[in-house]
């Protein structure tokens, strides 16, 4: 073994949200010894949302971290070995593959299961950041309740900006849309939909100038970026929606991928076109993007690995 190489496993899961942490559950309780490395944010994405009302089993809901953490220690329980750790660059090219942790060490293994998520992306305005969680989420579906029959923003026209305006349009009284051209990137039946709600307000050639609040969000001011006009909105909701980035920039080139950089994973499976390496959760998902789903596609990342160990005899 190479001085620099640390460790040889049988399956190794780069990420610990839903599905890292599910794939977990499902690797260990299979006896394949799985060992995880939890990423830059451990817990994933459910760790900066507030409740979460819609993962089934919690029939009162659960706060986003506090499920993270019983996701956390059900796979320690089973027998996961769970590290603090990045996985800072890969090698696919041959069996066993190559993973380098903080840069510095490397773990052989003969089974990988990415589930590194995927990012929302922000304005990167100070007033979004400070309310972030008080009223300022990148979500609808997770937080849209919260604001029913009151006043909401969301930023963004592509397809899942005009998703999530169609779904706080059904709990909220007024959907501010601010749109930052004269037109919408989304498809043409969503921009439809959306320009035929009557409880849709568009504004167009907008951008969003400051998140009003102090502790809450109380409001937005948007300026028209032709005119230079503003106006103050009295919002309680403010929801970014100008698109995810998946975390699979250190398999760019190895793995297929979207032209967004999405994983692709043969349907109905979790692998991706080289043999033994796996991919689920939000790093292959554009569409569904749920706890719920990503956990699912955990399982399923987890199954086809123990197949796959099994077939090859490395398990
Ligand atoms: P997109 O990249 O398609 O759209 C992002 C939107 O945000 C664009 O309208 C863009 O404006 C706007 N935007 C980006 N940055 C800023 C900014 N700083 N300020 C203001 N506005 C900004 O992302 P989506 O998440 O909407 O969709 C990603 C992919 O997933 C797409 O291919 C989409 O079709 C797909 N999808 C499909 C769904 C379905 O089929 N049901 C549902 C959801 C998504 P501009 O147009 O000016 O660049």
């Amino acid at each position: 073994m190479d001085q620099n190489i640390s460790e040889r496993v049988n399956c190794l899961i780069i990420g610990s949200g839903p599905a890292g942490y599910t794939a977990a559950v499902y690797a260990a309780r299979a006896n394949m010894k799985p060992v995880l490395y939890q990423g830059i944010q451990p817990g994933g994405q459910l760790t900066i949302t507030t409740e979460v009302e819609n993962y089934p089993g919690f029939p009162e809901g659960v706060q986003g971290p506090e499920l993270m953490v019983h996701f956390e220690k059900q796979a320690q329980r089973m027998g996961a070995d769970i590290r603090y750790g990045l996985a800072t660059k890969v090698d696919l090219s041959e069996q066993p593959y190559k993973v380098w942790i903080d840069e510095e060490k490397i773990i052989e293994a003969y089974a990988i299961i990415i589930a590194t998520g995927a990012s929302a992306k922000w304005l990167g305005i100070e007033s979004e950041q400070r309310l972030n969680g008080h009223g300022v989420s990148a979500c609808a579906v997770c937080d849209g309740f919260f604001f029913r029959g009151k006043e909401v923003a969301i930023v963004g026209a592509g397809d899942t900006a005009a998703e999530e305006a169609l779904y706080l349009s059904k709990l909220c009284s007024t959907v501010h849309m601010i749109v930052r051209r004269d037109e919408m990137r989304a498809s043409k039946v969503m921009q439809d939909r959306v320009k035929n709600t009557a409880n849709i307000k568009i504004y167009w050639n907008s951008e969003t100038d400051e998140v009003l609040g102090d502790k809450l969000v109380e409001g937005v001011r948007i300026r028209n970026n032709q005119t230079g006009e503003t106006v103050e909105v009295p919002v309680r909701g403010f929801f970014v929606a100008i698109g995810h980035k998946p975390n699979s920039d250190i398999f760019q080139g190895m793995l297929d991928m979207d032209e967004s950089g999405y994983i692709l994973t043969v349907p109905g499976s979790a692998k991706t076109n080289v043999e033994g390496v796996f991919a689920c959760g939000d790093v292959q998902d554009k569409i569904y993007r749920q706890a719920i789903t990503a956990a699912g596609s955990g399982c399923m990342a987890a199954l086809d690995a123990e197949r796959y160990l099994s077939e090859k005899g490395f398990h």
